[in-house]
């Protein structure tokens, strides 16, 4: 009998075979994992893998050196390279030509101030401060737009994520009218949507919608550690929203 890994990777397989590329855009080498291990997994599951680093205030890469010196030592690995540029200070901290050096540039919506002036990142409970739920995604969608709308990046991940005080909402909080915020944002700034295979999000309502209106979808795990899975969350959705490889952005695009 296959095991669910083996039924995995025939599913990559077959999924390569009809015209998808199968890539990772969202791996980070964390909680130990090596190149080595990572071009390993590439091999024996069919996944392409980019590596992002983290880029911004408090994290490993906060300037140009740093960033520079990232993409040398990576540069000659058979994977894409992509700068993940977090919070919102990024703008201000490296310059065009460090943030050419990559294949592309990511960000999410889950650090920013919230009406009172305080920095939140949405996943540390205690930076979150929630009085009225709808308020509160009213105010995020805002957030979502404005980073969409502003940021000169490829790519929107951790979409749609939602602190854990009101995660069992999801379905009730992203309204129709709050989806569409945000995917007319996506659709005018020509950006593509990450379905993130770790925390299972954007909901497939959410990823019909975003195609229907023309939105270009990439895979990605953020993994925070060192097992990288198999996009299991993004072969499901391909299946239950009918995505083609069209739907899909193409990196050399
Ligand atoms: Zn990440």
């Amino acid at each position: 009998m296959r095991t669910h890994e083996e039924y995995l990777v025939q599913k990559i397989d077959s999924l390569n075979k009809a015209g998808f590329t199968i890539i990772d855009h969202h791996a980070h080498l964390k909680g130990g994992l090596t190149m080595d291990e990572l071009l390993a997994h590439s091999d024996s599951t069919g996944i392409r893998y980019c590596i992002a680093v983290n880029c911004g205030l408090g994290f490993n890469v906060q300037n140009d050196s740093a960033l520079s010196a990232y993409y040398h030592s990576m540069k000659h690995y058979p994977v894409y390279i992509a700068m993940q540029a977090e919070g919102r200070e990024w703008l201000d901290m490296f310059s065009p030509d460090s943030i050419a050096l990559f294949d592309y540039v990511f960000t999410d919506a889950l650090t920013w101030f919230d009406q009172e002036g305080r920095r939140t990142r949405l996943w540390i409970d205690n930076e979150v401060f929630i009085d009225d739920e709808n308020v509160f995604m009213d105010y995020y969608v805002d957030q979502i737009v404005t980073i969409i709308t502003n940021e000169p990046v490829d790519i929107f991940v951790n979409p749609t994520f939602l602190p854990r005080e009101i995660r069992e909402k999801y379905d009730d909080l992203w309204t129709e009218e709050r989806m569409m915020r945000v995917i007319q944002a996506l659709t005018k700034s020509e950006m593509a949507l990450e379905i993130n295979a770790g925390t299972r999000i954007p909901s497939p309502r959410f990823i019909k919608l975003a195609k229907k209106h023309g939105v270009r979808f990439t895979l990605g795990t953020n993994n925070g550690n060192a097992e990288l899975g198999y996009l299991e969350y993004g072969l499901e959705m391909i299946n239950e929203c009918n995505l083609k490889p069209t739907d899909f952005w193409n990196i050399e695009d």
